[in-house]
């Protein structure tokens, strides 16, 4: 079986699943693997040389794509007899990518069932190419051969744990901050058209289940081993919505508290909150809980987004995470096609009255496979040439085509987002903040940001040296 190199070009904020699964499932198929994990492209060079592995591969996300791109095509050059071979959503919904980035094959969809199978195909003794493997393109004598879309994988306790040594060899911070991310499983049913999943699950239909969780068992075990070998003060449960299974979030929750005990953050969708579910979330420990609002405008929630729920139920589900002393965390969109300054006002003042702790607002971006993207295509608000230029920054500015008074507007309230949510008497100054330099408006977006962040970091005692490590990573990850 060959040697596989993950490169994973700058540095994290969080652990990567996709890598740290797909690492242990390929060391149990007799793959040895190991990581390049650098800021610098020489860097790859240089320990490609010392570790010769047969092949190269990449989990890739939008917008953080294009750092791979010069990576990609400068090992193609200097060593042409490796294998490059990528996978995530990137490859998934934009398949292109095989060319823009001078690969050998790419994985659509997950690939725990299908990249052991490419490798066994291609590198095991079967002589193949790697051809006939669900769930792959491949660059074959100057053609492209697709396969169908691979099933997905139901069992979820059949995968080993995730590989988290293959990082925290490499990255003290990783391995010594406090908090530590996990999954409890995948998919999500719901059709919101700016989200992947509704992309992945048309694509899946009749694959496999969409919603598949870890038994609970088997997810205490995975986290207890964490604790004990790791030390962990505080998690993050990265979960498109941890408690979409009302049962197994029950028996979750009562077990969590008992074997783990330690504080969470988890997302939530506002339809799903109750008081019951509440009560578990705070009597397991979450501490707190994020929600999207998106905007404050029902029908473009409603007919643009495709995401239908009220702005009463939203408000509804913030009061009762407020009841229960649980802290809010709220993400929202700014620059969304068909949307006015009014409607960005009227996002503002939801997150007022959701009483906001952690407000923060993104511009869309218009990834390929999206349906919003083919809304903003067809609008007129999206050139789709221009689909490229994308990048992984989404506080910057909208790539939309607004008029030049409202993008600068939205612009410059996204700066102020929080501060506003947070102290709603600035918004009757947004006449003044509208003339205010940009560059001002960023550095005081910094400032809000730094608390924001110190303010979500769990009652734990953590060193100061460590939170300033962690906060120089979070702005050299977002820029
Ligand atoms: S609820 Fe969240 S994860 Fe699910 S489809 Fe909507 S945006 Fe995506």
């Amino acid at each position: 079986m060959p040697h596989l190199t993950w490169v994973v070009y700058g540095k994290l904020l969080t652990e990567q699943h996709s890598i740290m699964t797909l690492s242990s499932t390929l060391k149990r198929d007799g793959v040895e693997v190991s990581l390049i994990y650098t800021n610098s492209v020489k860097d790859v060079y240089r320990r490609l040389r010392v570790l010769k592995p047969d092949v190269v591969a990449y989990s890739l996300m939008f917008g953080s794509h294009r750092r791979y791109i010069p990576v990609s095509h400068g090992i193609r050059r200097e060593f042409p007899d490796i294998v490059q071979v990528a996978g995530g959503p990137y490859t998934t919904y934009f398949p292109e990518s095989i060319d823009e980035l001078s690969l050998d094959a790419i994985c659509i969809g997950d690939g725990d069932i299908t990249l052991p199978r490419y490798l066994r195909s291609r590198f095991g003794g079967e002589g193949g190419e790697g051809g006939g493997v669900d769930g792959f393109h491949i660059r074959d004598n100057g053609c492209i051969k697709k396969t169908p879309v691979g099933n997905l994988l139901n069992d979820m306790d059949s995968l080993p744990f995730p590989d988290r040594e293959l990082f925290y060899s490499q990255d003290t911070l990783l391995r010594n901050q406090e908090f530590k991310s996990f999954l409890s499983g995948r998919g999500c049913p719901y059709l919101c058209n700016y989200c992947f999943n509704h992309k992945f699950n048309e694509m899946h239909k009749g694959k496999g289940n969409i919603i598949r969780k870890k038994s609970v068992d088997y997810f205490i075990e995975e986290i207890d081993e964490v604790k004990k070998r790791y030390g962990l003060q505080y998690i993050i449960f990265e979960d498109d919505v941890l408690t979409i299974k009302k049962d197994w979030f029950q028996e979750f929750a009562e077990k969590f508290k008992k074997k783990i005990n330690v504080p969470y953050i988890c997302y939530i969708r506002p339809n799903l909150v109750s008081t019951d579910v509440v009560t578990l979330l705070k009597a397991s420990g979450c501490h707190i809980v994020r929600m999207a609002i998106e905007t404050g405008n029902e029908d473009v929630r409603t007919r643009v987004l495709n995401r239908s729920m009220s702005n009463e139920q939203i408000i509804k589900a913030a009061d009762i995470i407020h009841a229960a002393g649980l802290k809010l965390s709220v993400s929202n969109m700014i620059g969304l096609p068909t949307e006015t300054l009014t409607n960005t006002y009227e996002t503002i003042d939801l997150n007022i009255r959701c009483r906001a702790e952690h407000p923060s607002a993104q511009f869309f971006m218009p990834y390929p496979g999206m349906e919003l993207t083919k809304i903003a295509v067809r609008t007129g608000y999206f050139d789709p040439s221009r689909l490229s230029e994308l990048e992984k920054n989404t506080w910057k500015t909208s790539p939309l085509n607004f008029d030049a008074d409202t993008k600068k507007k939205m612009e410059k309230i996204q700066k102020v987002f929080a501060l506003i949510v947070r102290v709603p008497a600035i918004k009757k100054y947004l006449p003044v903040i509208y003339r205010m330099p940009s560059v001002l408006l960023y550095y005081l977006s910094m400032l809000v940001k730094i608390y924001i962040v110190v303010d979500y970091l769990p009652p734990v005692k953590v060193s100061i040296a460590q939170r300033t490590r962690v906060l120089f990573r979070f702005f050299s990850f977002y820029g």
